[in-house]
């Protein structure tokens, strides 16, 4: 056994969630020992390649009701890099389409001896209603426009590893700040761990309301960017989006997107960060995007390391000891 894999063989006495909801309600000390577990778990499996069979006998359920890509695929990765068993529950070819509410069909999946249910959803705090009618152990793999937590631990995993920490470093996080669920999260951990965070984009997609959590509101990219130490490029969500915040996606381009004119002004060792998917062209062009200081794909070989070790974190725990907040989540309240 190497000195990694021994580190990860007793559970933190830090970690006592039976579920992992959000970052907003973490303190320091949970926050720091998921990605320093997340961090034991890619030394201990050479980068995230091999296997770690320390869930042996488990059952993982993802329970998507939202397209994803990384992070349904990653999950999935990473229970069987635990050697769980994993079963995936796609929305529309499942009984809900028959009537069923999610929460039957949770009940349903659970009563096969599931042991964590991974759930994204549209509705802001579906994953926290599905804690409260499941015994099993519930991990939020974004919903609506609420968090994304495995995202932001991911995004902070990334810049810790590159940068050795977070404290004192100025993240700007630019785009749909309105609709991303990316963005919450970030801007709950990286305040933790005393990042200074700028949230940037067109007057239409980011509230003045993030200044009451000491975060600093900026409209135009130009002029924070020579104060930037990591730019973390935010999808436009169309999707969620009644009318179009701006004239058009060239204009917004234009303004926002990091491209090479704007690296020339940039920091020398800026951090270019995406949560994916990238729209190339839009909030970021090509050259950039593949150049040398993206990080974009070290995130998505991290999000293994962080969802290993979510997965592993919340196995180890029997009973709902901590609870989630009641009441709205802050970052529902600011749009
Ligand atoms: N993949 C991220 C999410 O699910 C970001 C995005 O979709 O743009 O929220």
């Amino acid at each position: 056994m190497t000195g990694e894999t021994a580190e990860l063989m007793s559970h933190p006495a830090a970690w006592t969630r039976r579920d992992l909801l959000d970052l907003e309600s973490l303190s320091l000390a949970e926050l720091t020992t998921i990605l320093d577990t997340a961090c034991a778990f890619k030394r201990a499996t050479d980068g995230c390649r091999t296997r770690l069979p320390l869930l042996g006998g488990k059952t993982t359920a993802n329970l998507f009701f939202e397209n994803s890509t990384r992070t349904r695929t990653s999950f999935g990765l990473a229970a069987k890099r635990l050697g769980a068993d994993v079963v995936d529950f796609t929305a529309s070819s499942s009984s809900l389409s028959k009537g069923e509410t999610f929460i039957d069909t949770a009940k349903n999946i659970e009563a096969m001896n599931v042991d964590v249910m991974v759930m994204r959803h549209r509705t802001p705090g579906a994953p926290w209603l599905l804690s409260q009618h499941v015994r099993c152990a519930v991990i939020n793999a974004g919903d609506g426009t609420h968090e994304h937590p495995t995202q932001g631990l991911l995004d902070i995993m990334t810049i810790r590893e590159h940068r050795g920490d977070v404290r004192g470093l100025t993240v700007a996080l630019v785009g749909d700040i309105a609709h991303s669920r990316t963005a919450r999260s970030n801007i709950w951990g990286l305040l933790k761990l005393g990042a200074h965070v700028i949230v940037c984009g067109p007057s239409t997609l980011v509230s003045r309301g993030w200044e009451q959590y000491g975060v600093e509101v900026a409209y135009s990219l130009d002029s924070i960017l020579p104060r930037c130490d990591v730019l973390n490029l935010l999808r436009i969500q169309f999707e969620r989006q009644s009318t179009r915040p701006f004239p058009s996606v060239r204009e917004y381009a234009l303004l926002y997107a990091m491209n090479a004119a704007r690296m020339a002004r940039a920091k020398k060792d800026i951090l270019i960060m995406a949560p994916g998917p990238i729209n190339r062209g839009v909030e970021v062009t090509p050259d950039v995007a593949d150049g040398p200081h993206s990080v974009i794909l070290h995130q998505v070989t991290n999000g293994l390391a962080v969802r290993m070790a979510a997965l592993w974190l919340v196995c180890g725990v029997k009973d709902r000891t901590c609870p989630p907040a009641t009441g709205v989540p802050t970052g529902c309240v600011v749009v």
